[in-house]
């Protein structure tokens, strides 16, 4: 059985800040937090091999996505690590997968009560797949779902939990903290959030056969709302990108692999200074 694991550092236990999570200011505090960040891996590792798995990629998927201590990770692992890559935090997810596991994700952009919430990017205000907001965890589910591949664990805060359980029923979710704001939350102890983890994750891929992948209907139609009007003056560079408002843009593709492709493309631009 396959299992891939995609791992961000808003939703480790521990982390409350944005600078902590800053490789390049974050100092001590950031390092910290990649540490955190292995340990949780390693947990979702850990329950994913009691479960039966037998091959296991993981996908550093913060910041530049090079932030896990590779001699600290579990060795049946492979390490996904590096940036830039078009699919982003589910890079080299394909249909020979079983099931796709978050760890350490976030909320949405714009979501109450919820540690660092975004959505990809710090220009971006909302996203939406087919008339419906989306964040992270939806986005990267609906590449999964191109595959035929479910998500069966996201953990992070209680928000980021809420948020997958609306978009998917049948997810399990582990809460490691729960937000007092966007910077402050209450937490678990990290080895209780550890242990959470690796015993959720052993329930979520036992059950994955049973769990439907999240399919976007055909074709996609995707807008993005951006925080200001220059987001949407690079991001309607993209062809086939429609400028329907200030700040808001709309394209549409024939399934959501091409529309992520997009999507990405003027999150990315938007964000060039
Ligand atoms: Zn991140």
């Amino acid at each position: 059985m396959k299992v891939f694991i995609s791992v961000d550092m808003e939703g480790i236990c521990g982390v409350v800040g944005d600078r902590e999570t800053d490789p390049e200011n974050g100092g001590d505090a950031y390092r910290m937090n990649c540490h955190r960040m292995t340990a949780e891996a390693n947990a979702a590792i850990e329950g994913s091999l009691k479960a039966g798995a037998t091959d296991i990629l993981v996908a550093d998927s913060h910041w530049n996505f090079d932030n896990l201590v590779p001699e600290e990770l579990n060795p049946s692992a492979r390490l996904v690590r590096g940036y830039p890559r078009p699919f982003s935090m589910v890079q080299n997810l394909d249909g020979s997968f079983d099931a796709v596991l978050g760890v350490g994700y976030h909320a949405m952009a714009g979501t109450t009560r919820s540690i660092i919430d975004h959505t990809f990017s710090g220009k971006i205000r909302s996203v939406e797949v087919n008339g419906r907001v989306t964040g992270e965890t939806g986005l990267n589910a609906y590449v999964a779902g191109e595959y035929g591949v479910p998500v069966v664990l996201v953990t992070g805060d209680s928000a980021v939990a809420a948020e997958a359980k609306a978009l998917l029923p049948r997810v399990h979710t582990v809460a490691v903290k729960e937000a007092i704001n966007t910077h402050a939350a209450t937490h678990l102890h990290p080895q209780r959030a550890c242990d959470l983890i690796r015993a959720e994750a052993e329930r979520a891929v036992r059950e994955a056969a049973e769990i439907e992948p999240l399919v976007a209907s055909r074709p996609v139609a995707m807008a993005i709302d951006f925080k200001g009007t220059e987001g949407a003056d690079w991001a309607e560079l993209v062809p086939g990108v429609t400028r329907v408002g200030g700040t808001r843009i709309e394209f549409s593709a024939p399934d959501f692999g091409a529309a992520f492709r997009i999507f990405y493309a003027c999150m990315h631009l938007s964000s060039s200074e």
